[in-house]
């Protein structure tokens, strides 16, 4: 069946079944798992789970086929203050400092209408590609000022209340926090800004300063804040900023979250250090985010030159030491990334072939819809009886060809087809 087909048989019902269907092994405990599935849904909730029976019974069953069905998705790092910004930029020099010339030269037509307009665009194709958690960050310069973004992704947080969680960060540049009780004050602000804000940075070897890397943990500590780095987005070797987090960490035992997003040093270090790293990484609680479309983009990026070193972080030996390894749009049609469309699977698609992933719809897809991944919290099954039936079906994929072929997407939100 496809999605008109699906969209058109699902109408109105309020208890049917989706036969035949082939969901993630990660998703579902070892023991219940097979490679076809009847999941039943009633009233919005998943009411049965069982092995495929091809007998047909009173309810309404949808024959899909060995369908993909896997759960609605996590964009773990995106910029919803930057996004769609390009196409009113003229030609940008090449790389992360090209790139941030230009977001600040744009930044004088950021007004509240301006970045709302914007964000919402990006929501709408969010929850159109089945997206049920995303996390911003906001550029954040001013020490004392909170950006007009800041409280623009507040409300739009309001705004999609029910159909996608909205998590801010603050992207503070480090060297805002070489200032001990303005590193506190910062936190302070950022925790009084309601559930869902994370206190964020930019770390990086042109702003490099141990103090004020430890006085940011200090504050987060003090303050209860998870935390959102940007780690590393260079090829510099020399970087260190993912190793001394996870030494700090182990210090003051923090008792928090933290996620480091791009990490690309690791891809350019010696591999017995990053390696090394990474074993430091395995014991805190932390989670890496690799931004495929924007890495590719931004390492090595010289005019006239194609790039030979990709900038991708070291996602197979993360993963191996059990560390949580997501994968996210990134930057979205901004000087950053030209290109993105807030669909995850795009995002996981450019990075499976770039990273070699194994086993991507059995297990990768853990690192776009794992939202106990993104922030730390304890892990919850994906498919349980009595919860509800929220739930994407790719009709076209197959599991070897994973995700290619995903755009025949039908997106359920509590057992009801949502409209895209
Ligand atoms: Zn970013």
């Amino acid at each position: 069946m496809n999605k008109l087909q699906i969209t058109t048989a699902a109408k109105g019902q309020t208890r049917f079944v989706l036969k035949g269907v082939r969901v993630p092994q990660w998703t579902l405990p070892k023991a219940k798992f097979v490679e076809s599935l009847d999941i039943t849904v009633a009233n919005g909730l998943i009411e049965a789970i069982s092995p495929h029976s091809p007998t047909t019974n009173e309810i309404l069953g949808l024959d899909l086929q060995g369908a993909l069905l896997m759960p609605l998705m996590v964009d773990a790092h995106t910029h919803l203050d930057k996004t769609l910004t390009r196409n009113r930029m003229g030609d940008i020099t090449p790389g992360l400092l090209g790139a941030i010339h230009a977001m600040m030269a744009d930044k004088t037509h950021w007004t509240p209408e301006d970045v709302h307009q914007r964000a919402s665009q990006a929501l709408e194709w969010s929850y159109a590609a089945g997206v049920q958690h995303v996390r911003t960050h906001c550029d954040w310069w001013e020490p004392q000022t909170q950006p007009i973004a800041w409280q623009v992704l507040n409300d739009l947080a309001t705004e999609w209340q029910g159909k996608i969680h909205i998590e801010r960060a603050s992207l503070i540049p480090l060297h805002l926090y070489a200032d001990r009780d303005q590193a506190f004050a910062l936190a302070k602000q950022v925790a009084a800004s309601g559930p869902g804000a994370l206190l964020g940075g930019f770390v990086h070897t042109s702003n490099w300063n141990f103090q004020a890397l430890e006085n940011l943990l200090d504050a987060a500590q003090a303050h209860e804040l998870n935390l959102d780095l940007h780690m590393d987005e260079e090829l510099n070797p020399n970087a260190q900023g993912l190793l001394r987090t996870t030494e700090i960490m182990q210090k003051i035992k923090f008792a928090g979250h933290v996620v480091c997003g791009h990490t690309c040093a690791l891809s350019a270090q010696d591999s017995a250090l990053a390696l090394r790293t990474l074993d430091e990484v395995a014991k805190v609680n932390m989670s890496l985010v690799t931004l495929p479309l924007t890495n590719l983009l931004l390492q090595d990026a010289v005019t006239g030159k194609t790039p030979t070193q990709r900038g991708l972080t070291l996602v197979q030996e993360a993963s191996a030491r059990g560390i949580p390894v997501m994968v996210a749009s990134g930057n979205v049609q901004d000087p950053f990334c030209t290109f993105g469309s807030y669909d995850p699977l795009e995002a996981l698609s450019v990075g499976a072939l770039a990273a070699q992933m194994p086993n991507v719809f059995d297990e990768a897809t853990q690192s776009i819809c794992r939202i106990d991944w993104l922030t730390g919290q304890a892990s919850q099954p994906s498919f349980e009886i009595g919860k509800p039936a929220n739930f994407m079906v790719l009709t076209q994929a197959n599991i070897w060809g994973f995700p290619s072929q995903t755009h025949d997407r039908v997106v359920f939100r509590n057992g009801e087809v949502s409209p895209s």
